[in-house]
């Protein structure tokens, strides 16, 4: 089936690609057939100390009140369960933890730009959307930071594939500041560190060419196949419940 009507009236973002590369299936589901999505306790979680870092680096709450926040708002956005009940406490702990820690600065920024900035743009005539979590700027230029609620990298190779999505807004940033950023960082909550890579153009441009033929690939696909994972299928996938691959199947 040709799907270009739909393709084309599409804005391209790195979750995009991501959720091809992940299941083809999914992005068919997700972005073709417009299935409904279902949520998950471990994205909630995430949206849940997102929105608290934006409120705060946005200057609409106080540092003193973001634990508060956290124990007021859990139970109202992490409304879905985690797939074991030991899970659910320690990520609650962790998160509890983290705003209780947390001083005010990830790391030695004096100023910030940007927070939760949402662009469009375009990369060689193919439409881009992103939302940046952060952009800062410290004593040696400028910073983009990604809030991440993943633990441990499972490999040098997994967070190479996340230093992607930073690369692709530095792009933005260099046309909205006149100047490449100095470092990419991601905020990895859980686990309670920021993880610094230098910026580096060479890495850039790679990660530019992989977007655009991503985005070429899904063009000539033809067939959605189905890349079953089962803890994915059965706990993460939005589209589960559409998809007999998952326990969450509605037949
Ligand atoms: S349930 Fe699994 S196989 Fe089915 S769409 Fe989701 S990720 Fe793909």
């Amino acid at each position: 089936m040709d799907n270009s009507f739909f393709l084309d009236a599409m804005s391209w973002s790195y979750s995009r690609i991501s959720c091809f590369n992940q299941c083809p299936r999914m992005f068919d589901l997700t972005y073709l057939k417009c299935e409904d999505c279902t949520e998950n306790a471990f994205a909630q979680w995430g949206i849940l100390c997102h929105s608290l870092l934006e409120k705060y680096f946005s200057q609409q709450v106080e540092l003193w009140d973001l634990a508060m926040l956290y124990e007021k708002d859990y139970s109202k956005i992490v409304t879905e369960r985690f797939p074991f009940p030991r899970l659910e406490e320690s990520y609650y702990e962790r998160g509890l933890e983290y705003f209780e820690t947390f001083n005010g600065s990830l790391n030695d920024e004096k100023e910030t730009l940007m927070v939760e900035d949402r662009y469009t743009a375009t990369l060689s005539g193919v439409p881009v959307v992103g939302v940046i979590d952060l952009v800062l700027r410290n004593p040696y230029g400028l910073v983009v930071c990604d809030h991440k609620s993943r633990g441990k990298w499972k490999s040098k190779d997994e967070r190479r594939k996340y230093l992607r999505q930073l690369n692709l807004y530095s792009v933005y940033v260099h046309e909205k500041y006149g100047e490449w950023p100095k470092g990419l960082w991601f905020n990895k909550f859980r686990e309670g560190c920021i993880d610094i890579e230098p910026f580096s153009k060479t890495a850039m441009q790679a990660d530019i060419d992989w977007f655009l033929r991503s985005v070429d690939n899904i063009y000539k696909t033809k067939k959605f196949i189905a890349k079953p994972d089962r803890f994915f299928c059965n706990h993460l996938c939005s589209v589960r419940e559409h998809c007999e691959h998952s326990e969450s199947f509605i037949s």
